[in-house]
């Protein structure tokens, strides 16, 4: 009997004891001032006009690396501090190509991130399409050598942005595949979703054992002529000229901001976004909405009466466009150190929308967490997902280290219409729809700062998204 009894307390304790009423509530009080703050849009209009695109090594990332620990400094966190790594960088260049034949047409396309350049009379060559990546790669060497490759795959338009891993590929990889067979250059189809005539650049690769070729991303219509030229019949020939080239290494920072735990200090919850952009655009989306989603988050939690249990840590990664080296040089730099006492880590990188979902990747004992999430978040029109979690672009590094992790899915239906593109502006972020992300974040950190279960060991598994 008494057994029985010690059984039954012993059951109930750690489901209570994990997240107690009170920390509920004070997440709940923490969300419904998030969504009325205007604190994430202020930090990044600030950014968007103070400094404005910032290339991963550029003078401009430089800015905004000073601007980032100004800020943060000026929000109060208990510290304020950068972690150096090296970093190749790229230049853009200028680029410009046109159809010679059958009909002269002038194409807007920009460079994909990483590429070469051509000689300065530029390459004119007859253009091949292929369906896809695949398709390029079971093609023969007769069709392609000596030919300009045209990757023509579409990307749709889905709520969670799914269709972004299954069309990357070709701007990944076209160069790589279209070389083996002895292709001048590659173009591809811009991967997004819009209709507008901003081309979507990206980053792209090479192999060593292959030749280095160029790479470019037409406009979605101009995609669309170079396709309804070619469905003609007519040979489809075409003139390129980019300078885009391979820079020098340099080193850039991830930039950290904490919140020192009152109970547990050396137990971790990092929230993250990255700190560099693209070129062309002013980065507003990608990702300046993560990091002032991830500062005012932070700000909130470190303006309440009492420190959390934990360590909140706010991570501005560096460099994510051009080969996730923050998050590289952040593993790097913490295993062994305090990377087994991160409790949880996330990451804001996929526009400024509303969060819809929260996926997590937790152990057994995480089912307290999850169902104190879910009591929180639904109000807000966050349903609970499951439990296979990646954590985002940056943050996907550290579950293969054991560190729990969630994802906080945003509504991606427009999110690729203006990735990557100079359309990346400031007026395509909703300050109502930021804020619901800082109340889903703040909450959802805040919680796992107080949580006393367990969240680790993690399920094993695919970390990709
Ligand atoms: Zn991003």
């Amino acid at each position: 009997m008494r057994k029985l009894l010690v059984s039954l307390l012993f059951a109930s304790l750690p489901a209570a004891a994990a997240v107690s009423e009170q920390d509920i509530q004070t997440a709940e009080k923490l969300r419904d001032q998030a969504l009325a703050s205007h604190q994430a849009y202020d930090l990044v209009k600030s950014l968007v006009v103070e400094v404005g695109p910032r290339l991963a090594g550029s003078e401009n990332n430089k800015k905004a690396e000073a601007w980032a620990v100004a800020k943060l400094k000026s929000l109060g966190f208990d510290k304020v501090y950068t972690e150096a790594l090296t970093i190749p960088t790229w230049a853009r260049g200028t680029i410009h190509a046109e159809i010679s034949a059958p009909y002269r047409q002038h194409l807007v396309l920009t460079a994909l991130g990483g590429s070469v350049g051509t000689d300065a009379k530029g390459i004119d060559a007859e253009v091949v399409r292929f369906a896809d990546i695949d398709a390029l790669k079971a093609a023969d060497r007769n069709a392609v050598a000596g030919k300009i490759v045209f990757i023509d795959k579409p990307m749709a338009r889905v709520q969670n942005g799914f269709q972004y891993g299954t069309t990357v590929a070709g701007r990944a990889m076209g160069a790589v595949e279209a070389a083996k067979l002895g292709a001048k250059a590659v173009l591809i189809r811009s991967v997004g979703t819009g209709l507008s005539r901003f081309p979507h650049t990206g980053m792209m690769r090479y192999q060593d054992d292959v030749t280095k070729i160029p790479a470019a991303a037409l406009a979605v219509p101009d995609a669309n002529l170079v396709a309804a030229m070619l469905q003609a019949g007519k040979p489809v020939k075409l003139h390129l000229t980019m300078t885009a080239e391979p820079g020098p290494q340099t080193t850039v920072h991830n930039v950290i901001a904490e919140v020192t735990g009152s109970e547990k200090p050396d137990e971790i919850v990092l929230i993250a976004g990255h700190l560099d952009s693209w070129d062309e655009g002013q980065g507003a989306i990608d990702d300046g909405a993560g990091i002032a989603i991830a500062a005012a988050a932070g700000k909130l939690i470190k303006d309440l009466p009492k420190r959390p249990k934990r360590t909140i840590r706010v991570v501005f990664f560096a460099a994510e466009e051009t080969g996730l080296w923050g998050g590289k040089a952040y593993v790097e730099q913490h295993k062994g150190k305090d990377l087994a006492k991160h409790v949880l880590a996330g990451e804001s990188d996929f526009g400024a929308d509303r969060v819809y979902r929260i996926d997590t990747r937790f152990g057994p004992e995480g089912e307290a967490l999850r169902s104190a999430l879910n009591k929180v978040l639904s109000p807000i029109g966050v349903d609970m997902g499951d439990n296979q979690a990646g954590g985002g672009s940056e943050v996907s590094l550290l579950p293969y280290q054991g560190v729990p992790v969630v994802s906080l899915r945003q509504d991606g239906t427009y999110y690729f219409d203006y990735h990557h593109t100079a359309d990346d502006t400031l007026n395509k972020i909703d300050p109502a729809q930021l804020a619901q992300n800082v109340a889903a974040w703040v909450a959802t950190v805040y919680l796992a700062a107080q949580n006393d279960s367990p969240l680790r060991p993690i399920p094993e598994g695919n970390f990709g998204e």
